[in-house]
């Protein structure tokens, strides 16, 4: 009983000849038949419950597998939606996307008012990398092959293809396009002239720094700047989601030792990260330290006024395969000043940390970041069969902030936060992309990871709904909300009896509940036990370690309320946008 063939089947096949092997999205008329066809050809499909989320997972999704992630959503509010994800994707750079959407049929002119009609190639165009109508079905597979190259060839972003509904109920042409897979993009070499020049800079510095961002955990050059900072013995500083390229364990890593790092290098050797924010626009390097810049993309050199004449385009691994050849027996020597000057700094840093990480929470008081995090790592370390099993996910301002100082990070792309963008809202997607990228892709290694998102009660909020997602397909993400009322902080005071400051609270009444303020004590483990997760309530160490445990027992999802110091009274602050020196990042 074979059912006609439509555009529909085509799709399938086409992403099926791409190799896709899941695809984010929300379902609705007219991509229904898109999916089911999808889904009837093998490839999982993870129906969400926002096309935010879903368009975030599928961003993830694509960093983590280094080959674009799928999403599929409807037109007109679906598009909408998703567009959150074309822009976490294009800012990002590493984030590689392909999004997919129904559109009202070619016929219809665009005043018509057709359901969910909207002109979407025209709102996509100045933010994707690519977007497109295919002219005809015929041509439809050709389009998406196109699509999904331009997402990845080149600086990783977003595509977009629009799949108008009289294309997915046509019945399938007698003669498609047949498309075949794409192959990885080729590697740039690097200008030698470039590479001697760095070489010689490197070897009259005094002081030198390698800063590994997420542009080479994208790349997958983990194992050529492992050899590369063994081979060199220069110190090395990952940025948030350089973390685990290189072992947050390794003596070189000089994360605890941020400040002076970045404002005592003479020579910086700069992978896969952009002068931006995140590196403070270069105004905290050292003034005349020499920058050689490693990116996949051009225009981003000599971003921000920083002296590019170091820089090269080029593939990172092949990079620096030229630089160690040009390099022979270069190593900086364990007994420079520099080396001693990181060393003094990271130990005083690390124990002025560690003294907020071992202060034992008093009886009757709230727990800490600091407290809770030291306890869930020492528990999860336990649980774990090693490190490298961890992969973390974190958003909210401080919770992210202060986790990612205390969370070790034991292995390339296993930490994944807010990102370039700042994006709240990324968390609980990019758990399930990752519960994906790690334990049900075709490429996973043999033994399973356990996800654990660390949110902050805000930041939960924008996609709370996913745990439901997460419940249906079964998958045991740990999600541990680091609840304190408020976004940044709450409005009770630590010293005060917390409830009744609540709920005498007039200024609910009267209007004038500050703009941070989010409920107080809310009960997101029953929220979580009402969505088909585990739930429970933490107020004590005793009650969080137990929690850790249950959950890591558990084959579905779970969630820790965590009920922490509301902060009030303190100051608003993110550590990352301080101006002030010193501050501890
Ligand atoms: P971080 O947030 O870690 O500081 P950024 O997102 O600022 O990192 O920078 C990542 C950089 O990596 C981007 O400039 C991007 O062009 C670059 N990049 C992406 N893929 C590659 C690659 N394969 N080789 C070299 N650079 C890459
Ligand atoms: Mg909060």
């Amino acid at each position: 009983m074979s059912q006609q063939q439509t555009g529909a089947h085509l799709i399938a096949e086409t992403l099926r000849a791409l190799e896709v092997p899941v695809i984010f999205g929300i379902v609705g008329i007219p991509v229904i038949e898109v999916a089911d066809a999808c889904i009837a050809a093998g490839i999982r499909f993870i129906s969400f419950r926002n096309e935010q989320a879903a368009s975030y997972a599928a961003t993830a999704y694509g960093y983590l597998t280094g080959r674009p992630g799928v999403c599929l959503v409807v037109g007109g509010p679906g598009v909408l939606h998703a567009m959150a994800g074309v822009g976490n994707s294009m800012v990002n750079t590493t984030f590689p996307l392909l999004l997919l959407a129904g559109a009202a049929p070619t016929g219809d002119s665009t005043t018509k008012g057709s359901f969910q009609q909207l002109d979407q190639v025209a709102l996509l165009a100045p933010h994707t990398k690519l977007a497109l109508r295919p002219p005809s079905l015929e041509q439809l597979p050709n389009a998406i092959r196109d699509a999904y190259r331009a997402a990845f060839y080149g600086r990783p972003g977003a595509t977009y293809v629009d799949l108008p509904a009289d294309y997915i109920q046509a019945p399938i042409p007698s003669s498609p396009s047949r498309i075949s897979a794409v192959e990885q993009a080729p590697k740039i070499l690097a200008d030698p002239e470039r590479i001697r020049a760095i070489t010689a800079a490197l070897a009259a510095s005094k002081s030198p720094l390698v800063i590994i961002g997420k542009g080479a955990a994208y790349a997958r050059a983990e194992a050529d700047i492992r050899g590369f900072v063994d081979a060199t013995q220069i110190p090395f500083l990952p940025t948030p989601q350089g973390k685990g390229v290189v072992p947050d364990s390794h003596p070189l890593n000089t994360s605890a030792a941020r400040s002076a790092t970045l404002k005592g290098a003479d020579f910086i050797l700069l992978i896969g990260a952009r002068v931006n924010w995140i590196l403070h626009f270069g105004t905290r390097f050292r003034s005349g330290a020499k920058i050689a810049q490693v990116d996949i993309c051009a225009e981003e050199l000599g971003r921000n006024g920083v002296d590019s004449s170091l820089s090269v385009i080029g593939d990172i691994s092949a990079v620096l395969a030229q630089l160690r050849e040009q390099l022979g027996g270069y190593a900086h020597p364990s007994s420079s000043p520099w080396r001693g000057a990181i060393h003094e700094s990271s130990t005083a840093n690390t124990r002025k940390a560690r003294v907020k990480e071992d202060a034992v929470t008093a009886p009757g008081e709230r727990l800490s970041y600091q407290r809770t995090f030291r306890i869930v790592e020492d528990a999860l370390l336990q649980l774990a069969a090693s490190p490298e099993q961890l992969v973390y996910v974190s958003e909210g301002a401080n919770t992210m902030d202060i986790s990612r100082s205390i969370f070790s990070i034991a292995a390339p792309r296993q930490r994944l936060d807010a990102g370039t963008y700042a994006t709240m809202g990324v968390g609980l997607g990019y758990a399930i992309a990752a519960e994906m990228a790690y334990n049900h892709s075709p490429s996973s290694s043999s033994s399973p990871k356990r996800v654990i998102a660390i949110e902050g009660d805000s930041a939960l909020g924008f996609s709370l709904a996913e745990i439901e997602t997460m419940a249906r397909y079964r998958l045991p993400i740990i999600i541990m909300v680091m609840n304190n009322g408020g976004v940044y902080h709450g409005i009770s005071d630590d010293t005060t009896e917390f409830r009744e400051v609540w709920e005498k609270d007039e200024r609910r009444l009267e209007g004038t509940l500050p703009s941070t303020a989010l409920g107080f004590e809310t009960e997101y483990d029953v929220v979580a036990r009402g969505l088909g997760a585990k739930g429970w309530r933490v107020e004590t160490e005793e009650e969080l370690k137990s929690a850790v445990e249950e959950a890591w027992k558990h084959q579905g999802p779970s969630l820790l309320n965590v009920i922490i110091r509301s902060g009030a009274g303190g100051k608003l602050s993110f550590g990352w946008l301080e101006k002030k020196e010193g501050a501890k990042l």
